[in-house]
């Protein structure tokens, strides 16, 4: 079994290394991740500069480029080898709910999943990274259980971890994704030469987090495990927009 992880946070980020460890157990581990933390990068590629991959200390290469540049560019020709499997995190902090869509964490995971390759991302709740050992053997348990009991086809799956003991977890839930409230206001302030600057804010409190929702089963203590897709077309809508057409 061959694995590509990648992450957002950077190719120095401890959740990297403690998925990277929890991997290699089940065959040969490349690591491809962003030289930069790029979390909130979402899906974008970089198209206006050529990247460039280097090799760390750790045996870890890294691009300077995004989380997708990573996974792309692994897939498309820096790897001899195709993986079986594209894992991505362990992210510091939850991406649950909106958060999937601005996610660089879940766009590392979904550029392995486009190739049709499985592929899932792994969040850690809490920003700090409390009790990072039991959140990497979760990993592990998920991975192992794909190896031992395959889904069928390409699937990608966005799974949450709170920051607890191992022995603490509950079990792990199929979940939906939450929704949010709007993001907090952007702040404003004036920097040292004047100049107004805009610092985005931070993302809103859970809104739907019902008794199913990825927020649900966190704040439960369960690990969350979200089945994505990717088609954005509003099936519903379909029928309405092609009237307002016709009309
Ligand atoms: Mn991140």
């Amino acid at each position: 079994m061959h694995i590509l992880v990648s992450n957002d946070d950077g190719y120095l980020a401890p959740g990297l290394a403690a998925l990277a460890q929890a991997m290699r157990r089940f065959g040969e581990v490349t690591v491809v991740a962003p030289e930069q933390n790029c979390s909130g990068a979402s899906n974008s590629l970089t198209l206006t500069r050529p990247l460039t991959v280097h090799r760390a200390a750790s045996g870890f290469l890294y691009l300077n480029g995004t989380p997708t540049d990573c996974v792309h560019v692994a897939l498309t020709g820096l790897l001899d080898t195709p993986p079986d499997i594209v894992v991505s995190g362990i992210n510091n902090g939850q991406n649950m709910g909106d958060d999937t869509i601005y996610s660089g964490t879940v766009a590392a995971a979904m550029e392995g999943y486009l190739f049709g390759l499985p592929s899932i991302a792994f969040s850690h709740v809490d920003k700090g990274h409390a009790n990072l050992d039991a959140a990497a053997r979760v990993a592990a348990d998920v991975v192992e259980r794909y190896i031992n009991r395959p889904l069928p086809g390409p699937f990608l799956l966005n799974v949450n971890i709170p920051n607890l003991p191992y022995e603490s977890l509950g079990a792990a839930r199929c979940t939906r994704l939450g929704k949010r409230h709007q993001a907090e206001p952007v702040i404003r302030a004036t920097s040292p030469r004047g100049e107004t600057i805009y610092w985005v804010g931070s993302a809103g409190e859970a809104r739907l987090a019902g008794p199913g929702t990825d927020f649900h089963a966190a704040a439960a203590g369960a690990v969350s495990v979200t089945p994505l897709q990717i088609d954005l077309t509003h099936v519903e809508q379909l029928g309405g927009v092609a009237d307002w057409l016709g009309a």
